[in-house]
């Protein structure tokens, strides 16, 4: 089959590798649409170590293939979705039963095993959920980052009222403007320094949005807060200055999700003092723990919008360049979408 190989930082290549083996015990899907997550871009630079060579992607939607001689309840021809954590049940963690993703053993397509970036992936039908012929698969390719997104508005506990201030409109800040809208906030600001994903951030329910390049964060934020801050801040960008800024907006005793991944190297400076005379609760965000089944209810039932998102859908086969134009930010994107 034709696959995305990372070799190494900054070496992707569309080649011929061999199809996926299934054992009785997996699926294989045929990838319809794959998404570019931020955390390939950081695969793409080193920024995450993992083990290479290594096929990406684990933001997929495709059809069932085939089935192994001990699986029930898919058919080939079924449109699906996959989890890509798989984690071992056994574990400390597994048996700690607390409904995470910090399995001693966790195994996620596209970071630790091959992933989507080909025809086809193969993984456990433990992970994979149906999805309806309403929902495009490029848009089921979205339904991942949605699944990350709700584990983190679960995290950091929209409550009916909230004031809520979400600092980068990217693909993860718009799903979270979304779910936290639907979850009761009142009243959502969001801040980009791009004009144009800020006037999706309107379109998609944003109250009011701030151009961090023109304007000064913190100051709109008070003066649209009565000099409070908001109740909850979610950082989705991956960076120490948008942490520091979410921070910086979020009014004493509220809440601070740090939802974006930075670099693994990257260091964030913080006055512990700041921390302390403001009693924040800091909570952040793991993966998508057992929130893909919600994920799959809400995109399939069009609550939460998706198409708006993907910008960008190219052939895999463009994958060398589609990595460059992303690493050196060359042009203006949201999500894009790749079709093997
Ligand atoms: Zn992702
Ligand atoms: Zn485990």
């Amino acid at each position: 089959m034709r696959a995305a190989v990372l070799h190494r930082i900054r070496d992707i290549r569309f080649e011929d590798v061999p199809k996926p083996k299934i054992s009785k015990d997996e699926v294989l899907i045929k990838v319809k649409a794959v998404g570019v997550c931020g955390t390939d871009i950081h695969l793409y630079r080193g920024e995450w170590k993992v083990d290479l060579p290594l096929i990406p992607g684990h933001e997929f939607s495709g059809t069932i293939a085939e089935v192994g001689e001990n699986v029930r309840g898919f058919k080939t021809g079924d449109r699906v979705v996959a989890e890509p954590n798989i984690v071992c049940g056994a574990c400390y963690f597994c048996r700690m039963s607390e409904r995470n993703f910090f399995c001693e053993n966790l195994k996620a397509t596209g970071v630790d095993v091959d992933g989507a970036f080909a025809e086809y992936v193969k993984t456990k039908p433990e992970n994979v959920y149906n999805v309806p012929e309403t929902l495009s698969f490029e848009e089921a390719a979205l339904v991942e980052p949605l699944a990350c997104c709700i584990r983190g508005v679960d995290n950091v506990g929209i409550k009916p009222g909230d004031s809520v201030a979400i600092v980068g409109a990217g693909p993860i800040g718009l799903l979270l403007l979304q779910l936290t809208k639907m979850a009761g906030a009142s009243f959502v600001i969001q801040t980009d320094l791009e004009e144009k994903r800020l006037s999706l951030a309107h379109e998609l329910g944003a109250d009011h949005v701030v151009n961090a390049t023109k304007e000064d964060v913190p100051a709109v934020v008070k003066s649209l807060t009565n000099r409070h801050g908001v109740d909850v801040a979610i950082e989705a960008v991956g960076s120490p200055d948008a942490i520091t800024q979410a921070m910086k907006v979020t009014r004493p005793g509220g809440r601070l999700n740090i939802f974006g991944v930075s670099p693994q190297e990257t260091v964030w400076a913080v006055k512990p003092f700041d921390l302390y005379s403001k009693e924040l609760t800091i909570t952040t965000s793991y993966r998508s723990p057992f929130t893909f089944q919600r994920a799959v209810k809400l995109a399939s039932t069009g609550r939460i919008k998706l198409k708006p998102l993907i910008t960008h859908v190219f052939p895999l086969s463009e994958v060398t360049r589609v990595f460059e134009v992303l690493d050196k930010k060359l042009e203006k994107v949201v999500k894009v979408v790749m079709k093997p």
